[in-house]
């Protein structure tokens, strides 16, 4: 059988894993922290951790099941049908979030990232449109194109942990908005009460996390349909004797996903 893996390790005990959310659980194990990872020919996977994807997804896909969960959520929470949304950080998770979003009924969908190449990416992936804030005014713009839909945007995923990115959203998201965030910074995130979240009536939520296994279930049916094609998404594949130049190449940014093929 294919097997993919859930990356969050639930002990199945706790008050978290008890009230179904095994994916915040209080004991959680990571592959790679706590125990072996999966940048081996062969790896231990827990049962409760393992599941079984059918034949037909290839394993370079398969892999992508787990990143998936968590911007296919964002998209789910952020209630984008109809709506404008966009999406800061075009990484593999931004992606997704933009080919979700427009899968899931999104009328407009707008990528940002300072990344050139990433942004080519997100125009295959579905972005209406992609913006460089380091080349185009941002927020301007954003208005420019959401003319008829309240001049803002009803959802922002933020996938980039750009804390100044994050700030800057709140003059774009549309009153009645709401502000998902995936990114993870060590930053402060200075906001105005007032002005960014009551009088914008925004509502502000954080992800961490696929919902086990309700998001691998929904990602994996949409990657049957073949209503997604990640591949533009892989941008590189190394053995694992090339780990090296992997790490440098993702670490760069100068490509999106970046697969070890053991
Ligand atoms: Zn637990």
């Amino acid at each position: 059988d294919k097997v993919a893996a859930e990356t969050h390790i639930p002990c199945g005990v706790c008050w978290q894993c008890r009230h179904g959310r095994p994916h915040t659980c209080e004991k959680m194990e990571l592959f790679g922290h706590a125990i072996n990872g999966g940048f081996a020919e062969y790896a231990l996977i827990p049962d409760r951790a393992a599941r079984k994807i059918p034949q037909e997804i290839p394993y370079e896909y398969g892999c992508l099941l787990e990143p998936m969960g968590i911007p296919y959520r964002a998209v789910e929470k952020g209630g984008v049908e109809g709506d404008a949304v966009a999406v800061i950080g075009c990484g593999p998770i931004g992606q997704f979030a933009i080919s979700f979003s427009k899968i899931l009924g999104a009328d407009i969908v707008i990528g940002i990232d300072v990344n050139e190449k990433r942004l080519d990416i997100a125009k295959k992936m579905g972005a209406t449109y992609v913006i460089n804030p380091q080349r185009e005014a941002l927020v301007e713009r954003i208005k420019e194109v959401t003319e008829n839909y309240g001049r803002g945007v009803g959802v922002v995923i933020d996938a980039s942990g750009n804390a100044e990115a994050m700030k800057e959203a709140f003059t774009y998201l549309r009153v009645g908005g709401r502000f998902v965030i995936l990114g993870q910074t060590d930053g402060p995130l200075p906001i105005n009460p007032s002005r960014d979240v009551v009088f914008k009536e925004a509502e502000i939520i954080g992800l961490f996390g696929r919902r086990i296994w309700d998001t691998w279930d929904k990602t994996e049916r949409i990657l049957l349909s073949k209503k997604i094609n990640p591949e533009p998404v892989i941008t590189h594949k190394f053995s694992l004797d090339d780990y090296k130049k992997a790490f440098q190449v993702a670490l760069s940014g100068e490509g999106c996903k970046v697969l070890f093929i053991p």
